[in-house]
């Protein structure tokens, strides 16, 4: 077991050379490791490089938000078309009057959402259109938020997995919907990966390193080593929430697109002590500010499902939130709340890059570990095909999307992100084989939180996540890695590792990749948790704001307040199983079906 970076190891690519005359790992330290995984990413741009925009439905539902009358009447409005708001809509649609608000355009025809092979390309693109939005937290890690219909499904890496039945039983959900919700959601959007060399020999070194048992492919959150799901098709077309839209009754839906709600409105009712939700007002594209409201009827509410920052920023922006900051911003108190913006968390994700003797295959997150310690372990590799690359870009460690893994994390600054960039386009397109290993912690148990910073709802608030500042999570980095650690050690990777290259190389070689702008610390002794630290990454998996007993009751209705509930990532405490999204569209189905009944009286039946 290797527990600390020991400082044999150079770091300069010519000191690299004297490690060992291996012909293969000559050639792969004088290309410098970063470029080798940076090639292993680019592979995964790659990966199925026929460019193909996934049809458009034709929604008969779906409008501009210019088109929009100025005020209209509903029985729901939903407040983000995401990846819990679209199966929520659709849902309602069944029996109900719904007015889907999404402050982005639509998924269908952008191939830089459709086709896995420009992963990271929506991540990269920083434009106002872009469906993707950047924000930088305080802990200085970058990071991504969705603008587009269908959410964080239409920019994510892909893969489905659900929660544990722990997970749902201590959210109080009835497991025999919780299972119907997900089968819903999976018969339009889940999909077995095919599995081939590089991930069988993780899976198998994973079952060798003692995580066990081999549990197959299921979308089931269980100890042990497993083929997860994913949302990308045989044919590498991404399949996101709002395909969920399918099941809409057209109807009784109508979805605007580009029109960011920028508050909800309140009305108070004699004899009734709490303020009540009524209506909301969005802004189109052209500057024109609507109004829609809630017809009459004790059943219909106002639904948020705006995302972990989407969320408590707008209940903030209508009035609900810590009265000081409130003030401070000149918005009318309707509720004191000092629970919103609290308990912002995010996973952090770390990763060991391994330079392989023979070629892989080139794949996406297939499998995973799941550990008793609060650690999942999963891995991507791939090829880099010299020519073919639509753009110079490396995936998920890709500085484009302001992935500097070995830059401590309050040097991420857009400067150093150019500045790598532009290192980046030094690359030759040479042929290198690799894929990486990664780990993303349980929960995690360390918290932050949010604050606006305006009036306009499109402006991203300050966010605070905090990394590692709980020991148990760091122990949990470390366990992972250490989990890593034997999986490249084991018998079963063995043909993709470089036998004169130790797994502390490894370490090394990640720590001191030269995306680094960092002078280096090659010749001092680190440990695990040094390596945790400086290594951190976001896997993008973050929640709170509005969470479960703090902000929102367990029928997720906003507390203090009638007619608002929130139903997205936002009420989380903890990530739900490996990755969320499975449990986040299966909440949207759940709750739908759960208000469906409510309002037809037949709660509890099936
Ligand atoms: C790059 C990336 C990779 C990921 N990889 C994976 C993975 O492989 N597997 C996995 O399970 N999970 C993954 N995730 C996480 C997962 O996608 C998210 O947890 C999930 O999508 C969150 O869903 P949500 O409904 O809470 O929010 P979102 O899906 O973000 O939905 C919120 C919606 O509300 C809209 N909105 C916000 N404010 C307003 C407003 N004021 N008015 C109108 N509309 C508004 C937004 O535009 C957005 O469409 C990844 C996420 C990212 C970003």
């Amino acid at each position: 077991m290797v527990g600390l970076l020991v400082h044999k190891v150079p770091t300069s690519p010519s000191s690299y050379c004297m490690l060992s005359t291996h012909k293969l790992t000559t050639v792969m330290v004088s290309l410098g490791w970063w470029r080798i995984a940076a090639a292993v990413l680019n592979a995964l741009l790659l990966f199925h490089g026929d460019s193909f925009a996934q049809r458009d439905p034709g929604y008969s539902f779906m409008h501009q938000a210019t088109t929009a009358p100025v005020v209209s009447y509903y029985d729901y409005i939903i407040v983000g078309g995401g990846t819990a708001g679209c199966p929520l809509a659709a849902t309602l649609s069944q029996n109900s009057s719904v007015l889907l608000l999404e402050r982005g355009g639509s998924p269908y025809g952008n191939t830089n959402i459709t086709d896995l092979a420009a992963f990271g390309a929506a991540l990269s693109d920083l434009s106002p259109s872009s469906p993707s939005q950047r924000f930088v937290s305080t802990d200085g890690v970058v990071n991504a938020r969705a603008r587009v219909l269908g959410g964080g499904s239409c920019l994510n890496a892909g893969f489905y997995t659900r929660a544990s039945p722990r997970y749902a039983r201590l959210a109080g959900w009835d497991p025999r919907l919780v299972n119907q919700s997900y089968e819903w959601v999976e018969k339009v959007v889940a999909f077995q990966p095919p599995l081939k060399q590089w991930q069988t020999a993780v899976r198998d070194g994973l079952v060798e390193a003692g995580i066990q048992p081999y549990n197959g492919f299921t979308y089931d959150h269980l100890y042990g080593t497993k083929v997860g799901g994913t949302i990308f098709d045989p044919n590498g077309h991404r399949h996101t929430a709002a395909d969920l839209l399918q099941y809409a009754k057209p109807s009784g839906l109508t979805v605007l697109l580009y029109a960011p709600v920028e508050k909800i409105l309140f009305t108070r009712r004699v004899g009734r002590p709490q303020p009540k939700a009524h209506g909301v007002i969005f802004r189109d594209a052209n500057g024109l500010m609507h109004r829609a409201y809630l017809k009459r009827g004790s059943k219909n509410e106002i639904i948020v499902s705006s995302g972990a920052l989407g969320s408590p920023t707008l209940l903030m922006l209508s009035g609900i939130g810590p009265k000081r900051q409130l003030k401070a911003h000149n918005i009318t108190v309707v509720l004191d709340q000092p629970m919103v913006g609290l308990g912002m968390s995010d996973n952090p994700m770390n990763a060991v890059f391994i330079p392989s003797p023979q070629p892989t295959e080139v794949s996406l997150i297939q499998i995973v570990g799941i550990t008793h310690n609060g650690t999942f372990i999963e891995s991507a590799c791939g090829e880099n095909f010299a020519g073919g690359a639509r753009t110079q870009d490396y995936g998920m460690f890709s500085p484009k999307i302001g992935q500097l893994s070995t830059l401590p994390p309050k040097l991420r600054t857009q400067k150093a992100i150019d500045k790598a960039v532009e290192d980046m386009k030094a690359l030759p397109q040479s042929a290198f084989v690799g894929g990486f290993i990664l780990e993303k912690i349980d929960g995690p148990i360390s918290t932050g939180h949010l604050e606006i910073n305006s009036r306009d709802p499109n402006v991203n608030p300050t966010v605070t996540f905090n990394y590692f500042k709980d020991p148990r999570d760091l122990q949990r980095c470390v366990d992972g890695i250490k989990i890593i650690e034997r999986v490249i050690e084991s018998k079963a990777f063995s043909p993709f590792k470089v036998n004169t290259l130790s797994v502390v190389t490894l370490l090394n070689m990640t720590a001191n990749s030269p995306v680094n702008l960092l002078p280096k610390h090659a010749n001092a002794s680190r440990s695990l948790e040094q390596f945790c630290k400086d290594t951190v990454m976001t896997i993008w998996h973050y929640h709170g704001g509005c969470q479960v007993a703090r902000v929102v009751d367990r029928d997720y209705k906003v507390i203090g307040v009638e007619s608002l509930r929130v139903i997205d990532g936002s009420t989380f405490r903890n990530s739900p199983g490996t990755n969320p999204q499975a449990t986040v569209m299966m909440l949207g189905r759940y709750m739908g079906v759960k208000l469906m009944r409510e309002r037809l009286g037949t709660f509890g039946a099936n």
